[in-house]
C-alpha cells in the first residue's frame, strides 16, 4: 500500500481541569490513506473531535507524533508548513457558525482562492466558484451565488462549506459530526458528495460521529475507528467490523442500532452493559476503562491491566479477551 497520507504516532492531548489532568486522548495511532475513509466513533467526550483537531493542526498534541505525508507536522516549516495547512482541511458540524452571514455565497467561496492566488482575475475566480458549488451538487451554481446563508438549507449549508474547504485542493478532509444537524434524508444525499468527492478526488477523510450506523453507511469500504474514554479499542475494515465485532464495547453499540426491517429488529438481542454510568476522564478506571460497564469482565485482569491494541484476526483490538485467544 502506498504511503499513509496521515500518521498518529501514540498520539496523546491532556487537558487542565479543576486543577487535575485529563487525557481526552491517550496513546492512539493511526494511518490514513489517499482515497480511504476512515470513521472515528463513539460517545461524547470520548476524545474522537479533539483526534480530529489535532490531525488538521488546530490542537497542539501533549505527545507523540502527527506526519503529514510522513513528514512531523510540529515540525513543519515554510512551503512545507503550507501545503499542510491547505492539505488538510475541517468541515464543521455547524456550518452557520463557520460561514460569514454578511457575505454572499459567490464571495464566501472566492476569499480563499483569491487569498492564496489559486485563480487569476474575476473571470477566472467565478467560473472557479460555479465550478465547486457544481461539484458538491448545488446546481444550477447561479441560483446560489448571490444568496446569503441565511437563505440556504442546512444542508445546502453544509454543502457550501464543503465548497469552501475544496478551494485549496485538499487532499485530506477532517468532517466532524459535519451532518449530524442535518434532516436524515439529506444527510444520506450529503454522504453520497462526500464518497463522490473522496472518489474522484482521491481524498482521504477522517468521519467523526456519534452515530455507528451513519459510520457503517458512509465508510463501507474504509475502516471505522472505535474509540471509548480516550482510546481506540477496536480499528477494522467497516464490513468486518459490522459483522464481526471483536471488542465488547463495539458489539454494544452494534446491538442497539435500530434495524430497518422490522423482523431483524424482533430477533435481536440489544446487549446490556453492567452499568449505565460512563466514568469520569477526571477519575478513570484502573486497569481496562470499559471495565466497570463491561458484559464480559474478566475480573482481576480487566480491572488491573491496560489493554493494548493489538492486531486480531485482520482487525486491531484492545481487550484482554481477544488477546487470550
Ligand atoms: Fe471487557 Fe476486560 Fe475486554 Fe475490557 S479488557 S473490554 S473489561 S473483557
Amino acid at each position: 500500500m502506498a504511503n499513509p497520507i496521515i500518521t498518529l504516532e501514540h498520539v496523546t492531548r491532556t487537558f487542565r481541569v479543576k486543577r487535575e489532568t485529563i487525557k481526552a486522548v491517550d496513546d492512539v495511532s493511526l494511518d490514513i490513506h489517499e482515497g480511504e475513509i476512515v470513521c472515528l466513533v463513539g460517545e461524547s467526550g470520548c476524545g474522537k473531535t479533539t483526534t480530529g483537531k489535532m490531525l488538521a493542526g488546530v490542537l497542539p498534541i501533549s505527545a507523540g507524533k502527527i506526519l503529514y505525508r510522513g513528514k512531523d507536522i510540529a515540525r513543519l516549516s515554510g512551503r512545507d508548513h503550507k501545503q499542510f495547512r491547505l492539505g488538510v482541511q475541517m468541515i464543521h458540524q455547524d456550518p452557520y457558525a463557520s460561514l460569514n452571514p454578511a457575505h454572499t455565497i459567490a464571495a464566501i467561496i472566492a476569499a480563499p482562492l483569491q487569498h492564496h492566488g489559486l485563480t487569476r482575475g474575476e473571470a477566472q475566480t467565478q467560473a472557479r466558484v460555479r465550478e465547486l458549488l457544481a461539484l458538491v451538487d448545488l446546481t444550477p451554481p447561479d441560483d446560489f451565488l448571490e444568496k446569503f446563508p441565511h437563505q440556504l438549507s442546512g444542508g445546502q449549508r453544509q454543502r457550501v462549506s464543503i465548497a469552501r474547504a475544496l478551494t485549496v485542493n485538499p487532499s485530506f478532509i477532517v468532517a466532524d459530526e459535519a451532518v449530524s444537524m442535518v434532516d436524515v434524508s439529506i444527510r444520506i444525499s450529503l454522504l453520497n458528495t462526500l464518497t463522490k468527492l473522496k472518489t474522484a478526488m482521491g481524498l482521504g477523510v477522517l468521519f467523526i460521529t456519534h452515530d455507528l450506523a451513519l459510520a457503517k453507511y458512509f465508510a463501507w469500504e474504509g475502516r471505522v475507528g472505535v474509540m471509548y474514554l480516550g482510546r481506540l479499542v477496536e480499528l477494522a475494515p467497516a464490513r468486518q467490523l459490522v459483522e464481526q465485532p471483536q471488542h465488547p464495547y463495539t458489539q454494544v453499540l452494534l446491538s442497539a442500532i435500530p434495524e430497518a426491517d422490522p423482523e431483524i429488529t424482533r430477533h435481536k438481542r440489544r446487549i446490556e452493559l453492567r452499568s449505565m454510568d460512563v466514568p469520569s476522564l477526571l477519575r478513570l478506571p484502573t486497569g481496562c476503562a470499559f471495565h466497570p460497564r463491561c458484559p464480559q469482565f474478566l475480573g482481576a485482569t480487566c480491572e488491573r491491566d491496560v489493554p493494548e491494541l493489538l492486531a486480531a484476526h485482520g482487525a486491531r483490538v484492545a481487550c484482554h479477551l481477544v488477546s487470550r485467544q
